[in-house]
């Protein structure tokens, strides 16, 4: 396959591009090279980024971790983190499927490719559910035709962790003082929620300086008339996840409920309404919910983390290390021989 070439700049601390030229970037058969860095792509993780900067985090040696930020000025962000995605998970799960067979289980690998980035998603070991969690997109897909349609648009907010329907929010506050006058710039990725609370903050504080104060309208209105209400899938999961930030568990996980009805099996509503339980003190319904999103989606890592801390606090080693064996799959190592295996 041919190279994939790019150019970007490094980042100073404020994460604004730095030098006046950029720098050469390309993605071969084997490596990512990144100016001076060449990474075998068996060994990277993945690339991360929104707006105009890019992270890619690589493991270096043993078990540390390296990473290294910059601005895409050519070649497109989008497609950079999609490329560089498409490689080395590819890369990744050729290497494994090789162990595996290698070590006599070739019949143990299985993969699934994400529709929306084309990453490929190692599930060896595991079993099949309705659902498939891409970690480059971080969402959710259903096999099988009654898939919601727009299911790819819903992830984990950066803010508040709900599974939601996050998007790129832009935070501005002017000010003015006396002798100066300054203003304040950031993109961030967020929920609707998420937004309401940020857009009443930008409208006061831009509303006292007057200038600012139509963008932060224009904001209030996408907050308020947007995100999920315009789905046709999870029309009740803004409201659901408005109320769990109330603290009003009762009617968030009513609202969890009724969306559940439509879709038995949605893995990122069955983890909110687990996160709803546990914030309620509800810690057996709390691990239930959080069991049925694995059941739907048994991948899907941010309920297997909740859902592992949650019987580790209880105590529930014999739950934990079942879990954790259904989720790693081929990767599970159970723990030495002798170990206390206590269920709660
Ligand atoms: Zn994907
Ligand atoms: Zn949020």
């Amino acid at each position: 396959m041919a190279d994939f070439r790019f150019k970007f700049k490094e980042l100073n601390d404020q994460g604004q591009p730095t030098g006046l030229f950029s720098t050469k970037a390309a993605i071969t058969d084997s490596m990512l090279v990144l100016g001076t860095d060449a990474i075998p792509l068996h060994q990277v993780i993945g690339a991360d980024g929104h707006t105009y900067n890019a992270v890619v985090r690589w493991h270096s040696s043993g078990d540390a971790i390296s990473h290294h930020a910059f601005r895409v000025t050519s070649g497109g962000l989008k497609n950079v983190l999609r490329r560089i995605n498409q490689a080395c998970s590819q890369a990744r799960a050729r290497q494994h499927r090789d162990d595996l067979e290698l070590q006599g289980k070739a019949g143990m690998y299985r993969d699934w490719h994400c529709p929306e980035c084309r990453s490929t998603v190692d599930l060896s070991g595991r079993e099949q559910t309705p659902q498939t969690w891409c970690p480059y997109c971080d969402a959710l897909f259903t096999l099988g035709a009654d898939a919601p349609r727009d299911e790819a648009s819903f992830s984990c907010c950066d803010q508040c962790n709900l599974y939601s329907q996050p998007k790129a929010f832009t935070v501005f506050y002017f000010w003015f003082a006396l002798v100066a006058f300054g203003y304040e710039y950031q993109i961030k990725r967020m929920c609707n929620v998420c937004m309401r609370k940020e857009v009443w903050k930008m409208l006061l504080v831009n509303f006292i300086f007057l200038v600012g104060t139509i963008p932060s309208l224009v904001q209030v209105i996408r907050a308020y008339f947007g995100g999920s209400k315009l789905s046709t899938s999870f029309r009740e999961l803004d409201s659901a996840n408005s109320a769990a930030h109330k603290g009003d568990f009762q009617s968030a996980s009513a609202l969890y409920q009724r969306i559940l009805e439509k879709h038995p099996h949605s893995a990122g509503v069955f983890y909110n309404l687990g996160l709803a339980q546990f914030n309620a003190g509800d810690l057996g319904n709390a691990a239930s919910a959080l069991k049925a999103s694995l059941n739907a989606c048994i991948n899907y890592e941010p309920a297997f983390v909740a859902l592992a801390n949650l019987l580790d606090s209880m105590g529930d080693t014999r739950q934990l290390e079942h879990i954790k064996q259904r989720f790693l799959g081929v990767e599970y190592e159970p723990p030495p021989a002798g170990g206390a295996v206590n269920s709660a």
